[in-house]
């Protein structure tokens, strides 16, 4: 079966939603501290119906293995306001950004620059969105049509989930630091020819580091939210699996809070 690993990226990378936190750190240090607040919210988009999943070659869902959100966070130091999602998806067009975007704008006056859409690269979520560039390399893999209703209700959600966490807002501190994992592999493997095929490298370059940002409470201390930064490909479920999954990301420590307070948003990966 001729099988697709789809190597765009179109996503923004957690570690400029990093560089960008570290300046409000900055920021809290110069005399915002009293005025920083946080909230979190998240939002199921698993579907109710059968699915095309995006990742490998089209294939209809049959089930739910482990359900799939929207992650928000919104950061507010009482100047500006900044709102990261993370969706257990795979991927979708910019011009599907675009669209959201406009609408966050419209509805809620949130400006682009405070607004950041990232994925998790799941390869057993459902498709979102036309497929914009992809469909002109792997026309074949695209040539039904995407689910319209499925779409709208991704969207409708996210919007949803925006207006609900402004109402969240509460006295929050920022810590961060870093960790390490064996997690993730290099996929350039080597045959005996010197040949490289997608397959496993233990011997490759790998990034392993997780950075994390971790919210608290400004009083109680407590976990608000962990945001990992971490290079992993959502391919573990395979492409023979059709269950429903936010795969990789759902396996790790870090997201075992399955509360609605804590959660991880990673770095998706395509590699
Ligand atoms: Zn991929």
């Amino acid at each position: 079966m001729k099988t697709y690993f789809p190597f765009y990226a179109m996503f923004i990378s957690l570690k400029s939603i990093f560089a960008v936190t570290f300046c409000m750190i900055l920021c809290l240090k110069a005399g915002h501290t009293q005025s920083f607040q946080a909230a979190v919210v998240k939002v199921d988009i698993t579907p109710d119906d059968s699915q095309v999943l995006l990742g490998y070659n089209p294939r209809k869902s049959t089930g739910i293995h482990d359900r799939i959100y929207h992650r928000i966070v919104l950061l507010d130091d009482g100047k500006t306001s900044f709102y990261l999602v993370s969706s257990d998806i795979g991927e979708f067009s910019p011009t599907e950004y675009d669209l959201m975007a406009a609408k966050l704008k419209d509805q809620f006056g949130i400006n682009r620059d405070q607004f950041w859409w990232s994925v998790t690269h799941t390869h057993s979520a459902p498709e979102v969105g036309p497929p914009g560039l992809p469909a002109a390399f792997l026309g074949d893999r695209y040539e039904h049509q995407y689910d319209t209703a499925y779409t709208d209700f991704v969207y409708r959600r996210l919007i949803d989930g925006i207006r609900e966490v402004q109402t969240r807002l509460s006295p929050a501190r920022l810590g961060v630091g870093w960790g390490h994992s064996q997690a993730n592999i290099n996929r350039r493997a080597r045959d005996i020819d010197d040949k490289t095929f997608l397959g496993l490298n233990p011997d490759g370059p790998v990034d392993r580091r997780i950075g994390i940002l971790k919210i608290t409470g400004r009083d109680d201390d407590k976990l608000v939210a962990l945001i990992a930064n971490y290079p992993i490909h959502g391919t573990v479920m395979g492409g023979e699996s059709t269950l429903i999954s936010g795969d990789a990301r759902c396996g790790c420590r870090l997201c075992g809070a399955r509360d609605r307070s804590t959660f991880g948003v990673y770095q998706r990966s395509c590699r």
